[in-house]
């Protein structure tokens, strides 16, 4: 097959020419800074279509995360919940509190946090007071469930909404279910500032302390005053004159995804795949990435160590590794599912939660026929397809096609 001319990205930017507008407007009133009109109209819009009482824009969903997690009150030594199957953001700013992550195993309907590992995690750790979860890919976590257990023990829930921006549970919006929750404008999510994010709560005092932090943590004084540690988190008002100029294209970006993924569930049907769950009657995802599973009877041979992996090519059987090169060589990008943080080098002496139990008990990631650790299994055998939204009808039949050879 021919590569294609142009990269095939898995997710960049999409610009619509407003954004110019406003990042001029910036620039033209002389606010090319960390306040002005941009960052108020930008609160605002967020205030709205989140259906939040307060809105801090930021410089990133980091920051943000950060944030949330001061604004928890998070202290030196304590453990915190939080879902193993994400971006490492999620988790980082945890540390930079001094908290200690405990993961949290996923559940094979959203890929998202296991609400019966979570229930398992408060019996062994019933001290623990915050709850991290993340809405993978766009796809909203099991909120009920996840909301209950949390009620039930009394801990704060803090939501990542970074890639699911638009979507909605029950028809309500990712990012307005958490004490605090955090959305990203980070280059390539559904829509981008190029970097920044912000932090959304009911609560206005923890957005007024967020104000305070997140610009150096002055005092109401003549002069720099400080009774708290601060931080240089604000979003610039020139960022938020691209988020301004990108927000009304949102719904536009989720309806071209959602045509993404749609293509590809229809492409690859017959084979043995599955895309990324979700149960239609519940969530509207804003279908940020297409992923895919290979089913376990056509999983060839596969190992990956910490920098490399290799597979055995068999009939009728592929790899992640094998697509993911595949795709590469006619010039389009994917990625490897988010590989779990209980995997990671520098999280292996954190404690880690299935719906079993201790996680780091279970000596295999296979136990006869029950799979034990389900999100080292969606890293094993998932990817994440290339998902622009610029991408052609034609140039995905392409990519189509690919696919389908690797199961040749
Ligand atoms: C992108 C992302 C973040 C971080 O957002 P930035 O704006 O890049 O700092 C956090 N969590 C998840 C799940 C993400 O995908």
């Amino acid at each position: 097959m021919k590569p294609f001319d142009k990269k095939i990205w898995l997710s960049s930017p999409t610009m619509h020419g407003d954004e110019l507008k406003y990042m001029q407007e910036a620039y033209d009133t002389n606010w090319m800074t960390t306040a002005g009109s941009n960052l108020v109209e930008v609160e605002k819009i967020l205030k709205d279509y989140m259906d939040m009482k307060e809105v801090v824009a930021l410089s990133s969903g980091t920051s943000a995360l950060h944030m949330a997690v001061k604004l928890a009150g998070i202290k030196r030594g304590e453990k915190v919940f939080c879902s193993t199957l994400t971006f490492s953001a999620t988790v980082n700013p945890i540390v930079y509190e001094g908290g200690i992550p405990v993961f949290i195993d996923s559940e094979y309907d959203t890929w998202n946090m296991d609400p019966a590992a979570l229930e398992k995690a408060f019996e062994l750790y019933p001290e623990v007071r915050v709850v991290v979860l993340v809405h993978l890919y766009g796809v909203p976590a099991k909120m009920d469930e996840i909301k209950l257990i949390c009620e039930k023990h009394g801990a704060i829930l803090i939501e990542d909404a970074a890639e699911s921006l638009g979507a909605t549970y029950k028809g309500k919006q990712t990012g307005s279910f958490g004490k605090y929750s955090i959305i990203s404008f980070n280059g390539n999510k559904i829509i981008t500032g190029s970097s920044g994010g912000a932090l959304l709560t009911n609560d206005i005092f923890s957005a007024h302390k967020t104000r305070k932090w997140s610009t150096q943590s002055r005092e109401a004084a003549v002069w720099y005053q400080h009774e708290e540690i601060g931080y240089n988190y604000r979003m610039s008002n020139v960022i938020a004159g691209v988020v301004r100029g990108q927000f009304p294209y949102l719904e536009n970006h989720i309806a071209q995804k959602k045509e993404i993924f749609n293509r590809y569930k229809e492409g690859l049907k017959d084979l043995p795949v599955s895309m990324n769950p979700y149960d239609e009657l519940i969530v509207e995802p804003n279908f940020w990435l297409s992923c895919m599973m290979i089913k376990n009877e056509a999983f060839g041979k596969h190992v990956r160590s910490d920098k490399e992996a290799l597979y055995v090519k068999e009939a009728g059987k592929t790899t992640p590794t094998e697509i993911l090169e595949k795709l590469a060589n006619i010039n389009a990008e994917g990625r490897p599912i988010w590989k779990p943080m209980h995997l990671q080098p520098i999280f292996r002496m954190n404690p880690y939660v299935t719906r079993y139990g201790d996680g780091r008990a279970q000596t295999n990631a296979y136990l006869s026929e029950v799979v034990i650790d389900v999100s080292a299994d969606i890293f094993n055998r998932g990817l994440c397809l290339p998902s622009d939204n610029k991408m052609t009808e034609a140039e995905q039949n392409i990519i189509i096609e690919m696919i389908r050879k690797c199961f040749e």
